[in-house]
């Protein structure tokens, strides 16, 4: 298959990593939209968060415990951060490769209703 992170995961594109388990790899974003930009993501392939099976509850914890450690690595997780996941057209997925966006490092700006694009 051809996937953009699993070349990443398995070493054959370049990345700069943040931190690593046996199932999660954490590197920089390559376009950060913050001071902190880091991408969560798992090793296996899961296109999106909606391809998520019972199989991978555990592997769900290990990515949010993988953001805490790179949060607490990274100096802010006092300050704060976000999480993020986008899934599909809508959301603008670009990358069919689960994985969750770390941002932080400075005040962003509120999610919510003004994120909503209509017409
Ligand atoms: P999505 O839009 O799918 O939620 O996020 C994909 C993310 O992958 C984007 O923020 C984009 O900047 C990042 N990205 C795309 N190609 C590369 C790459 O080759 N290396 C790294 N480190 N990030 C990438
Ligand atoms: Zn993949």
């Amino acid at each position: 298959m051809d996937c953009l992170f699993c070349s990443i995961v398995d070493g054959l594109i370049p990345s700069k990593k943040v931190y690593e388990t046996d199932d999660v790899l954490c590197f920089y974003d390559i376009a950060p939209v913050a001071p902190v930009h880091v991408l969560i993501v798992p090793k296996k392939h899961i296109d999106s968060v909606h391809q998520i099976g019972a199989e991978d509850v555990a592997l769900v914890g290990q990515i949010h415990q993988a953001a805490q450690a790179v949060a607490d690595q990274l100096g802010i997780a006092d300050s704060g951060y976000r999480l993020v996941t986008n899934c599909g057209k809508d959301a603008g997925q670009e990358v069919f490769h689960l994985h969750y966006h770390l941002v932080g490092g400075g005040r962003l700006s509120h999610f919510g209703q003004t994120d909503i694009h209509t017409g």
